[in-house]
């Protein structure tokens, strides 16, 4: 036979019944037996008692669409078996006297909808072990959740638009900031109007429809920390609901065209892209060990010089107190290059960077990691 699963654990417990000293009897039947402290004989209480009372059936909902079960009022993913325990502890009523409680409950799928579930309650009451088995059919409706009713009726609430400025998002750019949302969701508490109304490619970038303004606005504080950049947002009304104006809202997110470690020109000299800030970016140059800040502005009117995806790090064959040699992995032959500022002799590579033509030893100091 198959063996309870025991979800509520009961301690063992040992009678306290008291002893009958000559006059005492039952008030039912008169037997002078052990008496419990309502004066009854142990069959006489338990025919008046009752540990539990669980209905035939229990009755559970879950989402045809998303398989979330409804349980205690909220919608979750759930095992079965976890469920069904959790729709008998919702339904079994149990004596309120009764002490150290033990529920075992053993299923049986009869088909997709049913289960048959045994379940066995123990307990003791004023000392009285008592012991019930209770069979009941969990039966599992359907019934379509919030979430998926919204985004049935087409319900949003934001629209994330990713943009870039200064140049077109490359497809690997877009492809990472849309990776970002599947983090970001991952991390943060669920929430049934976290979801994806609709989202697709559109001219200029890539639009992400939402279920919540708080999503929308979550997420794109994520991508600022992560890749610079600005937002801009803008409620339209888009109707009265309950005297009050229902409002959608559009947050455009600029991601700069700029990556930590791209090198840009400014006032005749090249800078790195070091970190990211509120207003702009640090940058650091690459002749000497200097650092400025760069607005959004300013960056708007920069051009990136060299991608820090095409910066290359190379083995060094030959150095000398200020110039070293390479091998060019375009074409295979030995070059030159000066020593960055801030190399110290020990370095058996080079990150390098082909500028204007010319490739150029970068600093290590400067940049290119990407911080949270
Ligand atoms: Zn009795
Ligand atoms: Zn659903």
């Amino acid at each position: 036979m198959q063996a309870f699963k025991r979800v509520v654990g009961g301690a063992k417990h040992t009678g306290g019944v008291i002893v009958s000293l000559g006059k005492a009897f039952c008030v039912v039947c008169g037997a002078e037996d052990e008496l419990t402290k309502e004066r009854l004989c142990v069959p006489c209480f338990k025919e008046r008692t009752k540990l539990s009372i669980l209905s035939e059936t229990i009755q559970g909902f879950r989402c045809p669409k998303c398989m979330m079960y409804l349980h205690s009022g909220r919608w979750g993913h759930h095992e079965s078996e976890e469920y069904h325990e959790g729709l008998v502890q919702e339904a079994l009523e149990v004596e309120g006297r009764t002490e150290a409680l033990g529920i075992g409950i053993m299923s049986e799928e009869i088909d997709e909808r049913n289960t048959r579930l045994s379940v066995q309650v123990t307990g003791y009451i004023d000392d009285i072990e008592f012991e019930d088995i209770h069979t009941s059919i969990a039966r599992i409706s359907n019934s379509v959740c919030p979430t998926c009713t919204r985004k049935a009726g087409n319900y949003f609430e934001a629209t994330v638009q990713l943009r870039s400025s200064g140049r077109k998002l490359t497809e690997d750019e877009l492809t990472s900031l849309r990776t970002t949302f599947d983090t970001y969701i991952e991390s943060i508490d669920p929430d049934p109007m976290f979801f994806i109304n609709n989202e697709g490619n559109v001219t200029g970038g890539y639009d992400m429809v939402l279920g919540s303004k708080a999503l929308a606005r979550g997420w794109t504080k994520h991508l600022l920390r992560r890749f610079g950049g600005t937002s801009k947002e803008t409620n339209s009304v888009v109707g009265r609901k309950d005297g009050e104006d229902v409002t959608r809202l559009t947050i455009s997110y600029r991601k700069p065209a700029f990556n930590l470690g791209d090198v840009i020109r400014k006032q005749g000299r090249y800078w790195q892209i070091h970190a990211w800030q509120k207003d702009g970016a640090l940058i650091s140059s690459i002749d000497r060990q200097e650092r400025t800040g760069l607005t959004w502005r300013d960056l708007e009117k920069t051009i990136v010089v060299s991608q820090a995806s095409e910066h290359l790090e190379v083995e060094i064959l030959k150095r000398d107190s200020s110039a070293v040699d390479f091998m060019d992995p375009n074409d295979w032959k030995v070059r030159t290059v000066s020593l960055p500022y801030d190399d110290d002799g020990s370095q058996g590579s080079l990150h390098i960077a082909l500028i204007a033509d010319e490739w150029v030893a970068l600093p290590r100091t400067a940049g290119g990691d990407v911080s949270e």
